[in-house]
């Protein structure tokens, strides 16, 4: 019972929306450093090296277009997760380069050390988390097996190109399959929550 009212106390039951945004090849560009974990790029030395990918990241770029979605959606109230594949290692190193770029968020969430499954597997038990507690409305990805995943949850999504522009849509509620990615403003105008 509520001590001042004595009626029952009111719990608000609904979960925040989320956009959950991934850090490599998304927030992050690095495509000069790929071909360090990517044997089919050239000048890959014939062993992954994600130490050497990782440490250099740090000195990416941003893909600047990503940022300002995040901080819009932001400003409107959204809850940001950044969701990496990144083992927690690299922590200090990922939230340096986040701050360094100004790029807001609530949570952030790590593959843990030495958990060498698929970044598909280890995204979709921080999904499974990170859903008991937040309505996941919109995703942000460049790999295509995690875009996968987010869709086969329902999950709306940006997806950011191999190039780091942003693909066309098709995934995403307001806009018609294959439309181009409207002006970041634009978009997150027009986008609702289901
Ligand atoms: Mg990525």
């Amino acid at each position: 019972m509520n001590e001042l009212s004595g009626g029952p106390v009111q719990i608000a039951l609904a979960k925040p929306r989320m956009v959950v945004c991934d850090v490599d090849g998304t927030l992050c560009d690095v495509r000069t450093i790929r071909h360090h974990v990517d044997p089919l790029l050239e000048g890959f030395s014939g062993k992954r090296d994600f130490g050497r990918f990782h440490s250099q990241s740090i000195d990416c770029p941003a893909n600047a277009w990503v940022v300002e979605l995040v901080r819009l959606l932001s400003v409107e109230g959204w809850a940001i997760g950044i969701v990496t594949a990144r083992e927690e290692r690299w922590s200090f190193l990922t939230t340096l380069w986040l701050a360094e770029h100004g790029v807001p968020y609530d949570q952030i969430h790590f593959r843990r050390n030495r958990d060498n499954r698929s970044g598909v597997l280890v995204k979709s038990d921080i999904l499974a988390s990170l859903s008991r507690t937040n309505a996941i409305g919109l995703a942000i990805d460049d790999n295509p097996g995690v875009v996968g995943l987010w869709q086969s949850s329902a999950i709306p999504t940006v997806v950011v190109s191999a190039d780091g522009t942003p693909a066309k849509l098709g995934l995403c509620h307001h806009f018609a399959p294959g439309q181009e990615f409207p002006d970041v403003r634009e978009f997150v105008r027009r986008f609702q929550m289901p």
